[in-house]
C-alpha cells in the first residue's frame, strides 16, 4: 500500500519572487542525479505554467495531475522528460479539485514508488489539496513580512492531518528583487521565528547569482548542467539530500497512517495495531507480515516476514517458518532456564505442538528489542508474559475481520492450553 505510492513533496512560496519554481524543477533534476534508480515526477499546480521549457523531450504531456479525478491512472498522466524526470502538463485554469482529499486518495492508490514534486503558489486554489497529500513541505522565504503567510500554511497543514515536522523553511535570495535585502538579517530573523513558532529552517541560504540567472533561470534550464560551479549547485544538492533522508527515515509515516484511516483506506482495526515493525522500525504496510500480540500488556504489532526470518536464524523454529500456525514465546526461567533464555514453541494451525526449544539470547540479539516493545519489560524482568505471533499473511488479509476472528479463536485456545499447562 504505502510503499508503492509516491512520496509527495510540495514546494510553495508564501510570496512572489522566491524562486519557487526554479527550486522545484531543479530539485527534481538533482534527485535524479543523486539516485538514478529513483522514479521522480514533477507536476505544476500553477495554471498554464510552461513546464516544457525545462523537461520536454518528445511529445508534450496531455494530462495534468488533477486528471487523476477522471480516473486516468497516475502513471499515464506523466511523460518521460529531460534528465529522466517524468512530468505532466500544468493544471489549467478551468480545473478544480473535487474535494481537498480527492488528490490524496488518488495518490495513496497510485503505483509509483518514487518522489512526486508539486509546485504551487501560496494563493493557489489547488493548495488545500496539495497540503492534504504532502509528506514534505518546502517553503522558500525571502522576506520577514511573509511570516503570517507561513503561519497560515502551517495551520493548513495541521488542519489536513499533518504535523509541524513536515514543514521546512528555505531561506532564499532567488527570484525577483525584494524590498528586503540584507541576507544575514533574514537568516537571523528566520532562526528567531523558528524558535518562536517551532519552524525548521534549512542551514544556509539559496543565493542569487547573476550567472545562475543568466545561464539557467532565464532559459528555465537546470543549474546542474548550466552552472555546476555555482554555490546554488551545492545548495540544491543539499536540499535533494535532505529530501532523500526524510523519505528514507519515513518521517511522515504516522501522518500517512492517520490520513489513510481518515480516508477509509485502512480498516478501523488498524488503529489498535502498531504498524511499524519493531525489528527494523520501518512501516509494515505492504507484503507479508506476522501479527503479534503480547499479554498481559495487550500490545499488538506487525512484523515483516523477512525480519522474522532473520530473527529465527540458528533456531529449530526456522524450519517451520511460513507454515500456518502460531509461535509462542515465553521467558525461559518459567521452564528451568536462565534469564538470558526464551522458550519458543511452534504450533500448527490446529495447535498441535510441532517444536519446543530454549533459545539463548545473546547481548546483541534483536530479541531484546522485540521483547521490550511487545511486553514493556526487558528480558530479565519477564516471567509470566506471553508473546504470540501468527504465520505470515498479506497485510490486507491480516487486517480483515475474518482473519482476526480466526486468530482470536486460535489465541483463546492457546491461552487456555497454557493455563491448563498442557503445553
Ligand atoms: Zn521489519
Amino acid at each position: 500500500m504505502t510503499e508503492a505510492s509516491p512520496y509527495v513533496v510540495l514546494v510553495t512560496g508564501p510570496s512572489a519572487g522566491v524562486g519557487k519554481s526554479t527550486l522545484a524543477t531543479n530539485l527534481a533534476v538533482y534527485l535524479k542525479a543523486l539516485d538514478e534508480e529513483l522514479p521522480v515526477a514533477y507536476a505544476s499546480l500553477e495554471p498554464d505554467a510552461d513546464v516544457d521549457a525545462m523537461f520536454r523531450l518528445g511529445k508534450q504531456p496531455e494530462y495534468s495531475l488533477f486528471d487523476l479525478q477522471r480516473n486516468i491512472p497516475f502513471v499515464e498522466l506523466f511523460t518521460l522528460g529531460q534528465f529522466g524526470v517524468e512530468y505532466c502538463a500544468a493544471v489549467n485554469v478551468g480545473q478544480q479539485s473535487e474535494t481537498s482529499q480527492s488528490l490524496r486518495k488518488g495518490l495513496a492508490q497510485a503505483d509509483f514508488p518514487g518522489v512526486l514534486i508539486l509546485d504551487a503558489a501560496g494563493d493557489s486554489p489547488f493548495l488545500p489539496a496539495a497540503l492534504a497529500a504532502v509528506d514534505l513541505l518546502l517553503v522558500p522565504v525571502k522576506d520577514p513580512a511573509a511570516l503570517p503567510e507561513i503561519v497560515r500554511l502551517q495551520k493548513g497543514l495541521l488542519a489536513a492531518a499533518g504535523e509541524r515536522q513536515q514543514l521546512w523553511l528555505l531561506p532564499s535570495q532567488l527570484g525577483a528583487a525584494s524590498r528586503y535585502q540584507p541576507s544575514a538579517a533574514l537568516t537571523e530573523f528566520l532562526r528567531f521565528a523558528a524558535q518562536e513558532r517551532g519552524f525548521q529552517v534549512l542551514e544556509g541560504q539559496f543565493s542569487a547569482d547573476s550567472r545562475v540567472a543568466e545561464l539557467a533561470v532565464k532559459f528555465a534550464k537546470p543549474v546542474l548542467t548550466r552552472v555546476p560551479q555555482s554555490a546554488l549547485h551545492q545548495q540544491l544538492k543539499q536540499l535533494a539530500e535532505l529530501l532523500l533522508d526524510q523519505r528514507q527515515r519515513q518521517t511522515s509515516f504516522s501522518v500517512r497512517v492517520r490520513r489513510m484511516l481518515l480516508d477509509g483506506l485502512l480498516p478501523p482495526r488498524a488503529r489498535r495495531i502498531a504498524l511499524s515493525c519493531p525489528l527494523c522500525k520501518c512501516p509494515a504496510l505492504s507484503g507479508e507480515v506476522h501479527y503479534l500480540e503480547a499479554f498481559p500488556a495487550r500490545r499488538r504489532m506487525l512484523l515483516h516476514r523477512d525480519c522474522v526470518t532473520a530473527l529465527l536464524v540458528g533456531t529449530a523454529a526456522a524450519a517451520f517458518h511460513g507454515e500456518p500456525g502460531l509461535t509462542l514465546v515465553q521467558s525461559g526461567t518459567l521452564f528451568g532456564g536462565g534469564t538470558g533464555q526464551l522458550r519458543l514453541q511452534v504450533l500448527a494451525e490446529d495447535l498441535e505442538l510441532l517444536n519446543t526449544e530454549m533459545v539463548e539470547v545473546t547481548e546483541t540479539s534483536v530479541w531484546h528489542g522485540l521483547i521490550q516493545t511487545a511486553t514493556g519489560r526487558c528480558l530479565a524482568e519477564i516471567y509470566r508474559e506471553l508473546v504470540v505471533y501468527s504465520e505470515p499473511v498479506a497485510v490486507s488479509e491480516l487486517l480483515s475481520d475474518a482473519w482476526y476472528r480466526d486468530f482470536v479463536a486460535r489465541r483463546g485456545a492457546l491461552r487456555q492450553a497454557c493455563r491448563e499447562e498442557k503445553i
